[in-house]
């Protein structure tokens, strides 16, 4: 579903009849109350959001858009008219994800949704999660260190993943052998040890960034 705030009605109606047309459901707000309604009743998967409103204007829209976690990542993309404002919109960058400068073509429009909503889909896809120069990705089981790969056993993936969803904390040997090897070494602490000896081997010089705390267990610093 995309939203369009939009108070010309025959821009708005040309914009709503195109998505429409290109397999999309749309649904038009000539004003910001009537689309704040229409976010409590449900949430888009885009918006197109014009600037110049009669009531609340598009940057304050969007503003607020931004300000709450439910709404943050909501794709937007700004419509205004060429010219100095177009101009101080882009200098502001309120965090819209793209702008098209009025008037724009229909087909033009179409692709730059399209685009928009191909990269959001993207970056859901992939959950990247991060230390020094470590890069875990989630969606491709894949861990690279300063760009390259890094070949890493199921055990040493699962444990440099464990460690960067909880960065800082520090694990005992038994909250390690229990969370990542379940039942099949109980007892076995020196197997953690092993482990984490290859993979900081593996990891090069972050490896360092995975910590021996003394008589405890192992915690990553996660420095960015
Ligand atoms: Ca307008």
């Amino acid at each position: 579903m995309i939203y369009c705030v939009e108070d010309e009605d025959s821009a708005r109606e040309l914009i709503l009849y195109t998505l429409q047309a290109s397999g999309f459901e749309a649904k038009g707000f000539a004003r910001g109350a009537l689309f704040w309604d229409g976010m409590k009743e449900a949430k888009p998967d885009l918006i197109l959001l014009d600037i110049m409103l009669p009531d609340e204007d598009g940057i304050s829209i969007l503003k607020k858009l931004r300000a709450n976690t439910e709404t943050k990542s909501i794709p937007v993309i700004m419509t205004t008219a060429k010219g100095t404002e177009y101009d101080k919109v882009i200098g502001l960058d309120l965090g819209a994800d793209d702008y098209l400068a009025k008037p724009f073509g229909m087909m033009e429009m179409v692709a730059r949704v399209k685009a928009v909503l191909r990269r959001t889909r993207e970056k859901e896809d992939s959950i990247l999660l991060r230390a020094g120069d470590i890069v875990l990705d989630e969606s491709r089981h894949q861990v690279t260190e300063a760009g390259r790969t890094i070949d890493l056993t199921l055990k040493e993936y699962d444990l440099l993943h464990l460690f960067l969803r909880h960065p800082g904390r520090v694990f005992t040997r038994d909250e390690l052998l229990s969370l990542v090897w379940q039942a099949e070494f109980f007892g076995e602490t020196r197997t953690v040890d092993v482990h984490i000896g290859t993979l900081r081997t593996k990891l090069g010089k972050d490896g360092a960034l995975i910590q021996t705390v003394r008589g405890v267990g192992y915690r990553m610093e996660v420095r960015l």
